[in-house]
């Protein structure tokens, strides 16, 4: 029997394993938080410093974000992402509209940026909220961290 006052049980089996008997962090309440670029723990304080730049900690409920590790994670969703989503639409905008040639660039090259400045932002706030839910790098209490600046 799980004890619910603890978050950490040995298992019954393994006793070296231990598991969570409540999810405290909820994947899904994170993410979508993240997507709206706010703190995963609180959902309110704002997760981005810039553009691009998470805070060291959320200004309002001071969970720390430091750990958080992407890299070129979002740019990569966001170019799979868009690639996939333009590549069709400019396909299908070639062969059966017809517009001008210039007309159909200029409208896909504005289409394209706008949407990777609209999801970059959104993509890098879920990776950090998924990151914190799942305890990685650091977000559980265990320090994974090798002292590099983020
Ligand atoms: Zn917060």
């Amino acid at each position: 029997m799980l004890d619910k006052t603890n978050y950490f049980d040995l298992d019954p089996v393994d006793p070296c394993l231990v598991r969570l008997s409540e999810d405290d962090r909820p994947l899904r309440a994170a993410l979508l938080r993240g997507w709206r670029l706010r703190c995963p723990n609180c959902g309110t304080g704002r997760m981005m410093e810039g553009f691009l730049k998470v805070r060291a900690a959320c200004p309002l409920c001071h969970e720390a974000f430091y750990h958080h590790r992407d890299d070129e994670g979002p740019a990569l969703v966001t170019i799979l992402m868009i690639g996939h989503l333009m590549a069709p639409l400019f396909l299908y905008g070639f062969l059966s509209p017809r517009p001008d040639a210039f007309l159909l660039a200029m409208v896909f090259c504005a289409g394209t940026a706008a949407l990777s400045l609209f999801l970059l932002p959104r993509w890098k706030g879920m990776m950090v909220a998924r990151q914190w839910s799942r305890r990685m790098h650091g977000f559980g209490g265990n320090s994974d961290d090798d002292g590099q600046p983020r």
